[in-house]
């Protein structure tokens, strides 16, 4: 009899669980997703700001799967867990497991702040990735037509929130898209440099990282020209302003919101199993405590049985692809009757960019911080060869190589699906409206 193996979410740790399982007799492994796709979060930053298009950092299930007759997919949202049953409710029916895999990552946490969550741009999805491309475009546009001069500025001011990779790179990305491109774009704004501002609730950029790695990405922002603000917690976001915690104010109807990540509860696991940032808590082998055959792995879990790692490990790409590769052999481990081998972390490195030819790389063994050039042509390749085929990567290189001696690129159109029965192309679509 054939193990049925349910995976819910596709991302780094559910799809290479499901990748590892392809072919091997004795499993029968589906794939769920809210999303018909696979998608790679790190380069994300770099469709919404119209350097890559969408199609070359994401891939879609069913195709990946083509040639694997033991996995399916099913497009659906996980919405309860019925264990004594060994069945998971979806948006979309219902599916029995034998073994069940949680791997649904992390969404955006506004911390409570409902005015950050209607107003701000999160940048967490593809959805969210578009909508910031879209909506960035159409606040330019507005600037061109707008006559009063406050407003104008508030057009042309951008706020970062959150001083983690994701932000330093929208910020880098977009002073450098200001310096070559919106000038050329928007004759009608000559004379308006506009506001980049990346803020931070805590002392430094790249918390993470090592102090080399945090200085030189402080002082290449700053030569970029964005104005970095630390110690400035965002307290709320009202009548297109920024109130920081300590009252002071910046005025903007772009707020971009990189500044956290939660993961989700889920009916039917108790709550007991969760633990900060709502992980659910595992034991060495992944198993969600409290249950028989539920597994968690990848952002949404939390294990402190690692020894190098007791208060959890980093919310990164590495861990969940471990984790899934390691919970794979360990079900074929269970078949064959062999011992289960806990997780253990190995740790590449960290890296994040900054702009053309800037960007900052710490690597544990041997520690080494590089910095400049150096670490951009890491990243660049490291990025390169972890998309998920040879397609993608062939195309984003060529979207690279096109920027780099161009200093452009030419994927700034305003796309606004629109239903058929509402469809007015005339009327610029308002994706996330002013703050009120
Ligand atoms: C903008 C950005 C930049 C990043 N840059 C880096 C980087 O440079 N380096 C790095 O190491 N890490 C980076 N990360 C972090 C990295 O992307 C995550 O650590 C990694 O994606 C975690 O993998 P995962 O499989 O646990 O979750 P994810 O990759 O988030 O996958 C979760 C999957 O679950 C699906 N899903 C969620 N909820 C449900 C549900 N209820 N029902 C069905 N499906 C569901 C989602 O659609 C998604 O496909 C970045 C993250 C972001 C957002």
């Amino acid at each position: 009899m054939k193990k049925t193996i349910v995976i819910i979410g596709g991302g780094f740790a559910g799809i290479n669980v499901a990748l590892q399982l392809a072919k091997k007799d004795g499993f029968h492994v589906i794939l769920v997703d809210r999303n018909n796709y696979n998608f790679f979060p790190p380069l994300l930053y770099q469709v919404a700001t119209g350097f890559l298009e969408v199609s070359n950092i994401s891939y879609p299930f069913r195709k990946l799967f083509q040639k694997y007759d033991n996995v399916n997919f099913r497009l659906g949202e996980l919405q309860k867990i019925v264990p004594e049953a060994n069945k998971v409710i979806l948006t979309t029916g219902e599916l029995s497991y034998d073994y069940l895999v949680i791997a649904t990552g992390t969404e955006s946490n506004y911390f409570g702040i409902e005015n950050i969550k209607k107003y701000g741009t999160p940048m967490k999805t593809l959805n969210d990735a578009t909508n910031m491309r879209n909506f960035l475009l159409l606040k330019m546009e507005e600037a061109t037509i707008e006559t009063d001069e406050i407003e104008k500025k508030k057009l042309t001011t951008i706020v970062i929130a959150g001083g983690g990779p994701t932000g330093v790179e929208i910020a880098g990305m977009l002073s450098e898209m200001r310096k070559n491109i919106f000038r050329k774009d928007y004759p009608e704004l000559a004379g308006y440099k506009g506001a980049i501002y990346l803020v931070d609730g805590g002392p430094k950029v790249l918390a993470p990282m090592s102090e080399k790695a945090q200085k030189y990405t402080f002082d290449t922002l700053v030569k970029l020209g964005v104005n970095v603000k630390l110690n400035k917690q965002v307290k709320d976001y009202v009548n297109d302003t920024v109130i920081f915690a300590d009252g002071e104010t910046i005025q903007t109807k772009i707020l971009i919101w990189a500044a956290g990540v939660t993961a989700t509860v889920f009916e039917g696991i108790p709550a007991t199993s969760y633990g900060r940032g709502k992980r659910l808590l595992v034991d060495e082998f992944n198993k969600v405590a409290g249950t028989t055959n539920i597994f968690a792995i990848g952002d949404t879990c939390f294990q402190t049985t690692d020894k190098n790692f007791p208060n959890g490990h980093p919310q990164v790409a590495q861990v969940a692809i471990q984790q899934g590769k390691n919970l794979a052999k360990n079900f074929l481990r269970t078949e064959r009757n062999e011992s289960l081998v806990p997780f253990v972390y190995t740790d590449k490195g960290s890296m994040a960019i900054i702009g053309t030819t800037k960007a900052v790389a710490d690597l544990p063994k041997p520690e080494l911080h590089f910095t400049g050039f150096i670490a951009w042509f890491m990243w660049l390749f490291i990025h390169l060869v972890s998309l998920i085929n040879y397609r993608n990567q062939l195309r984003t290189l060529y979207n690279w190589v096109a920027a780099f001696l161009t200093k452009d690129q030419s994927l700034r159109m305003i796309i606004r699906p629109a239903s058929k029965h509402t469809e007015d192309a005339k009327t610029p679509t308002v994706l996330v409206p002013d703050a009120k």
